[in-house]
C-alpha cells in the first residue's frame, strides 16, 4: 500500500489520506483547511491528486474539517461512492449546505465593500452539496463493506461526535492479510454521552489524530461539578451564563450535561435557550439516531418527551426569538454559536453580558489565536464586539475538558489496547508540540518509528 498525506499534516485542518492498494485509489476524507477562511490562495483551492482516478472516499466524521472539500472533489469531476456511517450522512447534508450558504454570502459582502476588486469565486455552491449527497453510501457501525474487490471496510464508533467512526480496512497483498486503521478523530472516555471510542487489535498500519497529545484535561466529574457551581452561581445571582459552542456536538453535549446536572445531580433546573438555527436542525438529526447514546445518557433522555430537550430548554429559531432573550431575566443558560464568537448571534448575547460581573461567560471550545473567544478566555480588560468596547467584568470559566478530542491520557489508552505489533504508525491532526509529546507513547507499540508525515509526503507500506 501507498499512503500519501494531503491534510493534516502538523495541523489539525484539512484532513485528506490518500490510499493506493493494488490499482485502487481510496481517499480518506476531504476536509477543508482552516474552516472559517476561503481565500483563494489556500490550500482549499489545491487538490494534489486527480478526482476523477479515485475509486471511493471514506469520511470518518461530519466535522468541516473532514468534509469541507467534498464539494470541491465532486466539482473536480470524482462521481464515485463516499461512504460515511448513517448518522455522518445526515449531519453532512446539512453542514456543507450550511458552508455553501455562508461562501455565498462571504462573497457578496466582499463585493459590497470592495467593488471594484475582482471577488474570489466560492469553493463549490449548492448544486456541488446536493452531488455530494447524491454520492453519500452509508455503512453502519461494525458491518464489514467490501467497497473495491479485496478491500473491506468497516466503521467502528469513535465517540467523537455523532456518527463519527474509526476507519478499519482489511485487505491482501502479497498474499498476507493487512489490516490498516484510521482513527479518525477518538473521543474522551467516560464522558457520559457518547461510548467509549471502540478498541481495534492486530493493526498492521496506523494513522491516529494527535489534537490533544501534550494536553490532560478536566475528569468529567470534576467538570460537571464545575458546571454545577457556575449554575447555583447564577440562581443565587438571578444572572445569566453565556456558552459560546459550536453548533454540532458541543451544543448538544452542553444540553445533555445541564439536562443531566438537573436529573442526576439534583441541581435546580434554570431555563436554557440554545440560540442557533444550525444547531436546531442539527440538534434534530441528533434525535434521529437514539441508538447512539450510552444507556446512562439515554435512561436520563428518556424521562423527558424529547432527547436533548424538556421543559427546561427552549430552541430558538428567528432573529424576533433571540432579540426576545435579551429582555429576559435571569438565572438562564443562553448557548449560541459560533464557538470562537467570531460569528453569529453568540455576539449579540455577549455584549449584554460582557460587562456585569453577576454573569459568567462559559469557554467549552478550543479558541484560535486572535479570535474574540480567545481574547475573553484570556481575560483581557476591554473587548471588542460588532465595532463597539466594553469593559470584560463577567465572570469567566474556561472547561475545555468538555472537548470532544481524548486527552494525552485517552490516547495512551487506546494505543495501550490495540495489543501492539503494529508496523508502520503515522500521527496527523495535531499541532507539532503535540505530536512530539504524543510520539514516545505510541512508539512502544510499533515496531519501525513512529512517523509524523510532512504535507504531501508519501509512503510505502
Ligand atoms: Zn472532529
Amino acid at each position: 500500500m501507498r499512503i500519501t498525506f494531503h491534510g493534516a499534516t502538523r495541523q489539525i485542518t484539512g484532513s485528506a489520506h490518500l490510499l493506493e492498494i493494488d490499482s485502487y485509489r481510496l481517499l480518506l476524507d476531504c476536509g477543508l483547511f482552516d474552516s472559517e477562511r476561503i481565500d483563494p490562495s489556500s490550500l482549499n483551492r489545491q487538490l494534489s491528486f486527480d478526482p476523477r482516478a479515485l475509486d471511493a472516499v471514506i469520511v470518518s466524521h461530519a466535522h468541516n474539517d473532514h468534509i469541507g472539500r467534498l464539494p470541491f472533489l465532486v466539482k473536480g469531476g470524482y462521481n464515485g461512492p463516499i461512504y460515511t456511517t448513517p448518522a455522518t450522512a445526515d449531519i453532512t447534508s446539512v453542514m456543507l449546505r450550511d458552508s455553501a450558504r455562508i461562501q455565498r454570502e462571504e462573497v457578496r459582502n466582499a463585493h459590497l465593500r470592495h467593488p471594484h476588486i475582482e471577488t474570489p469565486e466560492p469553493l463549490f455552491d449548492l448544486l456541488d452539496v446536493e452531488w455530494v449527497v447524491e454520492r453519500l453510501d452509508r455503512v453502519r457501525y461494525n458491518d464489514p463493506r467490501e467497497i473495491v474487490p479485496g478491500v473491506t471496510l468497516t466503521y467502528l464508533d469513535a465517540g467523537h461526535i455523532l456518527g463519527s467512526a474509526i476507519v478499519q480496512l482489511d485487505y491482501t497483498e502479497n498474499g498476507r492479510s493487512r489490516r490498516f486503521v484510521f482513527t479518525g478523530d477518538l473521543g474522551r472516555r467516560n464522558t457520559s454521552l457518547l461510548p467509549d471510542p471502540a478498541l481495534v487489535r492486530d493493526i498492521d498500519i496506523l494513522v491516529a489524530e494527535s489534537t490533544y497529545g501534550n494536553r490532560e484535561l478536566d475528569s468529567y466529574d470534576r467538570l460537571m461539578k464545575q458546571l454545577h457551581a457556575i449554575v447555583a452561581r447564577a440562581t443565587r445571582l438571578q444572572s445569566k451564563i453565556v456558552i459560546p459552542a459550536f453548533s454540532l456536538g458541543r451544543t448538544q453535549r452542553m444540553v445533555f450535561c445541564l439536562q443531566e446536572l438537573f436529573a442526576v445531580h439534583k441541581v435546580r433546573p434554570i431555563p436554557i435557550y440554545v440560540d442557533s438555527p444550525l444547531a436546531n436542525r442539527l440538534t434534530e438529526i441528533h434525535r434521529d439516531h437514539p441508538d447512539a447514546y450510552t444507556p446512562h445518557a439515554r435512561s436520563i433522555m428518556d424521562r423527558d418527551p424529547l432527547y436533548f430537550g424538556s421543559k427546561y430548554v427552549e430552541f430558538c429559531q428567528s432573529w424576533d426569538d433571540s432579540r426576545r432573550l435579551n429582555h429576559l431575566s435571569g438565572p438562564m443558560v443562553f448557548i449560541s454559536s459560533s464557538g470562537m464568537c467570531e460569528a453569529g448571534r453568540i455576539r449579540h448575547h455577549l455584549r449584554h453580558v460582557v460587562s456585569d460581573p453577576s454573569c459568567a461567560i462559559v469557554i467549552v471550545s478550543f479558541q484560535a489565536e486572535g479570535t474574540l473567544g480567545r481574547k475573553i478566555s484570556e481575560g483581557v480588560e476591554r473587548i471588542q464586539i460588532l465595532d463597539q468596547w466594553y469593559d470584560l467584568n463577567a465572570a469567566v470559566y474556561v472547561l475545555d475538558g468538555f472537548s470532544g478530542h481524548g486527552d494525552r491520557n485517552d490516547l495512551a489508552w487506546w494505543f495501550e489496547q490495540t495489543g501492539g505489533n503494529i508496523e508502520h504508525a503515522f500521527l496527523v491532526h495535531g499541532e507539532p508540540e503535540s505530536m512530539e509529546s504524543l510520539s514516545p507513547l505510541l512508539q512502544p507499540h510499533v515496531k519501525s518509528p513512529v512517523v509524523l508525515p510532512e504535507l504531501h509526503a508519501s509512503y510505502e507500506v
